[in-house]
């Protein structure tokens, strides 16, 4: 029997560079996708993933996670907190959400055992040097192995971007022949812009340095 996965899909561009990696890896009719709606400051991002989810052609499920937002005080779910331009010395952003991806995960895991499938895949990644937690490697495996007893199942994480750049992110989306709904139908921005984005937040820096970084290399070697 295929396996089938389970991607946690936010509507940016790792998880949606996830999203047809699993599609490619799994085949199609083996994926489906989640989404987590925690009063999230930019309810674009819900919108972007259903239509990304819409166009690859996987079932996709928002799942209410409310309580995160009652719980935690954050730059993303709080309008009266501003995003921080700079990240402060030796501390996680301010739009860093304590828990979240472990929550999600946790979520996403009970979904996946309900609906018969074993194997989870998320965006999070350790080379992006944003500082979270909960993005780490060490973080993952501990969580599979958790995941695995609490519900006695032999769930799989994978983390197809944990190592690599996010130029690396972008040749893999063009790899994969998403380069063009990856850079204008996500949403990466901390201010909420589609595709592009403002520009100047932390996210669109990275985002916009690895495409042209991507852009360059692809110069070099045709
Ligand atoms: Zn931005």
């Amino acid at each position: 029997m295929d396996k089938k996965a389970l991607v946690v899909l936010s509507g940016g561009q790792d998880s949606t560079t996830c999203l047809f990696w699993a599609i490619d890896k799994f085949g199609k009719e083996n994926v489906s996708a989640v989404g987590f709606d925690y009063g999230q400051r930019h309810r674009l991002e819900l919108e972007c993933a259903e239509n990304i989810a819409k166009k690859a052609g996987v079932p996709y499920e928002i799942i209410s996670t409310p309580i995160i937002n009652q719980l935690s005080a954050n730059s993303l779910t709080r309008e009266d907190i501003p995003v921080e331009e700079t990240k402060p010395e030796g501390t996680p952003p301010n739009t860093f959400v304590e828990g979240r991806n472990m929550l999600f995960l946790t979520y996403a895991a009970i979904y996946a055992k309900t609906h018969g499938m074993t194997d989870l895949v998320t965006g999070v990644c350790e080379t992006d040097f944003s500082g979270y937690p909960d993005c780490r490697d060490i973080f993952i495996k501990s969580l599979n192995v958790t995941l695995n007893l609490a519900m006695d199942y032999n769930f799989c994480i994978h983390t197809p971007l944990m190592w690599i750049t996010k130029a690396q992110t972008w040749a893999m989306a063009d790899k994969l022949g998403v380069l063009d709904i990856i850079y204008n139908e996500t949403l990466t921005c901390y201010n909420g812009v589609m595709g592009e984005g403002c520009g100047h937040c932390p996210a669109c820096a990275l985002r916009r340095r690895g495409y042209e970084e991507y852009m360059e290399m692809k110069k070099c070697t045709r």
